[in-house]
């Protein structure tokens, strides 16, 4: 059982539900976490995020709120704005998206004026990395708006400039969305700037999965190029479960009207204070040299993942993340991912571009670095688990194999213990 106090009175209150998450902490304390959108918020998040502030109620915005008693809440959201604002150098920041999917459509409703007539949008297709709320037909994004999709080059994988600009000038979108889910390469934001004042568009960016780069200058960063930036705070950022816009000066009043009342009500003030935790941790030399860290070891992962025979989607990666194809060992992503999983290493199975599989059963796994990397793994800790993804794969029908290999994930990871996880 947890030390924390916050578990303790969940045991005498909730025997059932503390026992639950008392699993799950081991459960993650064990396992090795290669899901790139995922992380290890600090211990400080965690307190913020668990704290009384849950239980106030502050719809508007600072010193213009609906309800009294924000005497605390108020200084606590201008505290995560104005870091929000330091750390990405922003004119403009709104703290109070649930989560991503919905910082993406208050973007893209404040961006595109109800009563326009170029409701138009060219963004990442979902099997070249896209995320479904880049107007993917299942999201109520595409409900709203009208999507097109570019894709990546068949060949290299990468964005093909040339193709995205003739695309634009076609379709002429109001905006364009540079951003993804699953795309291991640099985002040349400075390049979709120059697409979208060709065509008469606002370049909007979804950094959800960067934002931790972006902060510790490990990517480059969309703000300067771009109308507004949406992100969630969770990822690589290491903060709560959360989203943020920023945007410059003059699509300030919309951006914020667009999330309330436009889209939501009451901000979650405890995940604010989360946030602002996060943000105050991201502004340091550790976290700078931790964004780097992240990439290097993607890096070391794509080489052993090739070097074994995996098939690493453009050769290799810049940023946190590695698509590969595992058909070269005779499975799909899905019973990859299932073998891993068995073994300790959790990931998930995707689609690579141009895949010929359906998207339940894919040819590819995606792998990332920043929850280990927040445990501290090295280079060669990036060698073994390399390694033992591939000695998983090829072992996916040998319980005994994936046991032993998940006994030794185990052992490392006993070792690099989990931030914010209380150790016992
Ligand atoms: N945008 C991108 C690029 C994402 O990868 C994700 C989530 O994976 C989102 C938006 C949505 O974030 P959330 O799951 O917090 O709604």
């Amino acid at each position: 059982m947890s030390h924390l106090v916050p578990t303790s009175h969940l045991a005498a209150v909730d025997p059932i539900l503390a026992g639950l998450i008392a699993q799950e902490e081991e459960r993650q304390a064990q396992t090795a976490k290669l899901i790139p959108s995922e992380n290890y918020a600090s211990a400080a998040v965690l307190e913020a995020s668990g704290s009384v502030l849950t239980n106030k109620y502050s719809e508007g915005y600072p010193h213009k709120r609906y309800y009294e008693g924000q005497q605390f809440v108020d200084p606590i959201e201008e505290l995560a704005i104005n870091r929000a604002k330091a750390l990405f150098g922003a004119d403009h920041a709104n703290v109070q998206p649930y989560s991503g999917s919905p910082a993406n459509l208050a973007m893209y409703c404040a961006l595109i004026p109800r009563d326009s007539d170029n409701k138009r949008i060219l963004g990442l297709g979902l099997p070249a990395g896209g995320h479904l709320t880049h107007g993917w037909k299942v999201s109520m994004t595409s409900r709203f708006f009208d999507f097109a999709h570019y894709g990546v080059d068949p060949q290299s994988h990468r964005f093909n400039f040339d193709a995205i600009l003739a695309q634009a000038r076609e379709f002429k979108p109001a905006l364009i969305i540079a951003g993804a889910t699953a795309y291991p390469r640099t985002i040349d934001f400075a390049k979709f700037a120059e697409i979208a004042e060709e065509v008469g568009a606002l370049l909007v960016a979804d950094m959800a999965h960067i934002a931790g780069l972006v902060a510790g200058g490990a990517h480059p960063s969309p703000v300067p190029y771009a109308a507004a930036v949406a992100t969630t705070t969770h990822k690589t950022l290491r903060g709560p479960r959360g989203g943020m816009l920023l945007c410059k000066s003059q699509y300030a009043q919309a951006i914020d009207k667009a999330v309330f009342p436009g889209l939501q009500g009451g901000p979650h003030n405890h995940t604010t204070a989360g946030l602002a935790v996060a943000l105050h941790e991201a502004n340091t030399e550790d976290f700078r040299r931790y964004a780097h860290q992240v990439v290097a070891n993607a890096q070391m992962l794509a080489e052993v993942l090739q070097s074994e025979g995996l098939q690493v989607i453009t050769g290799g990666t810049d940023n946190h993340l590695v698509l590969f194809n595992t058909m070269p060992l005779g499975a799909t992503g899905k019973q990859a991912a299932k073998a891993m999983d068995l073994a300790g290493l959790e990931a998930n199975f995707n689609s690579i571009p141009f895949d010929t599989q359906p998207p339940m059963n894919p040819s590819g796994v995606r792998v990332g670095t920043p929850a280990l990397t927040s445990r501290g793994c090295s280079l060669d800790d990036m060698r073994h688990i390399g390694n033992w993804i591939a000695r998983s794969i090829r072992a996916r029908e040998d319980g005994d194999a994936l046991a032993r290999i998940r006994s030794e994930v185990g052992d490392l990871m006993a070792i690099r213990p989990a931030p914010g996880v209380p150790l016992r």
